[in-house]
């Protein structure tokens, strides 16, 4: 009895088991069979098959996981967006289907604390379509401390912003078509001279272009040439645009950490589905050792990444400060799944490193996942000077 209590803390709740399961039987049901035959690298589903699986995630409440209930969303909180992050990765295009493909692009959730107006004018019509829409911090000059490193100017002429400056590595920008742009309106204030604006497309000075990087879904770089932005689309206070977006981008490595770890559970899945079957030196390598323990190493590794991600949920749910506990969670769950695939094309032999199989593919999308939402080294800082400090006060 008392065992059971025990267990049931470590068990997520009822309503997020279902949850999980239904998205599981729609990953296997609609998802996974719509990927065979596309090419090793696409990004995308075709359209009609696209548009027939959201049809079918939407009546299951499996649409807009993030955004506010109030505004038709599903409204989940972050342990919910953990579990649908992890089960709705585990397919072929890894990371990019979750809430993004078969659910419905959320707008960038600090849409949510503009008015009602910018609501209406931008989020709601994505909401509806399932489009991408992007968010444009980093530039060239470093993306790990962007309240120093905006250089991007936006000046107030009247009833409009000029911008003026480049943003780069910016996810999205080609199938969006507006974004969330922080600029620098303050200039020498650093993070409290930074402003967050919707920025469209098609406003005049605007261009942008494909970098290419390891995985074949490019991120973009953003020219702003006296870029016109008019005043209504400022998303809050000149200067408050951190603020305003502080709490959705520590929220956000949530899904992120919990995505990762739904490829490396797929991976490993294959994996050990191999080591059954193939036989090498008269047996089996399930029953060498060295391939077991590759095998309960990545377990290991998963589990405790999932409970790290769970934790940092769980305390973002209870409302509480989980800055920390999104780096630790971040920092673990990206560089243990790293290595669970890496381990996983060991076990694979050549295999492993062809592009008949989706490994080599994750390896490669795994590998940015050290680097996108604050490379590890910035999230460690995060945490050891929040425990040195602590250390200082006690
Ligand atoms: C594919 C991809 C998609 C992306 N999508 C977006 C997007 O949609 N929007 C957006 O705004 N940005 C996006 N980024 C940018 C990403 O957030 C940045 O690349 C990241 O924050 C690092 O910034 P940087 O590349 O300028 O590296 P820098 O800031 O120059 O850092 C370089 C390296 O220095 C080291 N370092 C940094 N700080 C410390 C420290 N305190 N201590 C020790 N070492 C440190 C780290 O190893 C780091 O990798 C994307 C990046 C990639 C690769």
């Amino acid at each position: 009895m008392e065992k059971d209590a025990a267990l049931g803390a470590w068990e997520l709740p009822h309503e997020l088991r279902m949850l999980r399961d239904s998205v599981r039987r729609f990953m296997q049901e609609e998802v996974r069979p719509a990927e065979d035959g596309l090419p090793h690298d696409a990004t995308r589903l075709p359209a009609e098959t696209l548009k027939r699986l959201q049809a079918k995630a939407r009546p299951l409440g499996l649409w807009q996981i993030e955004s506010p209930a109030e505004w038709g969303g599903a409204g989940l909180g972050l342990l919910g967006q953990a579990v649908v992050a992890e089960e709705s990765s585990q397919c072929k295009m890894g990371a990019y289907i979750p809430a993004g493909h078969a659910f419905g692009w959320d707008p960038p959730n600090v849409i949510f604390r503009g008015t009602e107006d910018q609501i209406r004018r931008y989020a709601v019509p994505v909401m509806e379509s399932g489009d991408k829409s992007f968010v444009a911090i980093s530039e060239p000059g470093g993306g790990s401390d962007p309240g120093r490193a905006i250089e991007t100017r936006a000046e107030r002429r009247g009833d409009r912003y000029i911008l003026n400056g480049t943003k780069t590595w910016i996810s999205g920008v080609g199938d969006s078509d507006w974004g969330v742009l922080f600029a620098r309106t303050g200039p020498g204030k650093g993070r409290d001279g930074i402003t967050a604006f919707v920025v469209e497309k098609g406003f005049k000075g605007f261009s942008y272009k494909p970098i290419p990087v390891i995985r074949s879904y490019s991120p973009y770089e953003i020219s702003l040439v006296d870029c016109e932005v008019p005043v209504e689309n400022r998303l809050g206070e000149e200067g408050g645009g951190f603020k305003l977006a502080e709490t959705w981008l520590v929220h956000a490595r949530v899904p992120y950490a919990a995505a990762v770890i739904g490829v490396a559970q797929a991976a490993l899945a294959l994996a050990i589905d191999w080591a059954r079957n193939r036989e090498v030196f008269r047996s089996k390598l399930a029953d060498k050792q060295a391939i077991q323990w590759m095998i309960a190493d990545s377990e290991i590794e998963l589990r405790a990444a999932r409970l790290l991600v769970y934790q940092a949920a769980w305390h973002g749910d209870l409302g509480r400060d989980i800055k920390m506990e999104t780096s630790i969670a971040k920092v673990y769950a990206t560089e243990a799944a790293g290595r669970v695939v890496d381990r996983c094309m060991q076990i694979f032999g050549g295999l492993g490193v062809a592009q008949e199989m989706p490994l080599e593919r994750w390896y490669r999308e795994l590998r940015i996942k050290r680097i996108g939402e604050g490379p590890s080294e910035v999230h460690r800082m995060v945490v050891s000077r929040e425990l040195l400090n602590s250390q200082t006060r006690s």
